[in-house]
């Protein structure tokens, strides 16, 4: 499985955050730092994926 980098620190990001935001490469570290690298879809939302999950499930009831 391949691995992604993030661009900004170099650390390894997590496949969990890859799978919610397919095509990033900024560690979620970096992207409540320096804001998400990934434009469309999900990104037009202004907030981190690991927030907008909780929202989804917080609002699906
Ligand atoms: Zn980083």
């Amino acid at each position: 499985m391949k691995r992604t980098r993030c661009d900004t620190c170099g650390r390894f990001i997590p496949k969990e955050r890859l799978e919610a935001m397919p095509g990033t490469h900024r560690c979620i570290d970096c992207a409540r730092k320096l804001g998400t690298d990934v434009q469309g879809k999900k990104a037009d939302i202004s907030m981190d994926p690991e927030t907008y999950k909780d929202l989804l499930g917080a609002t699906r009831s």
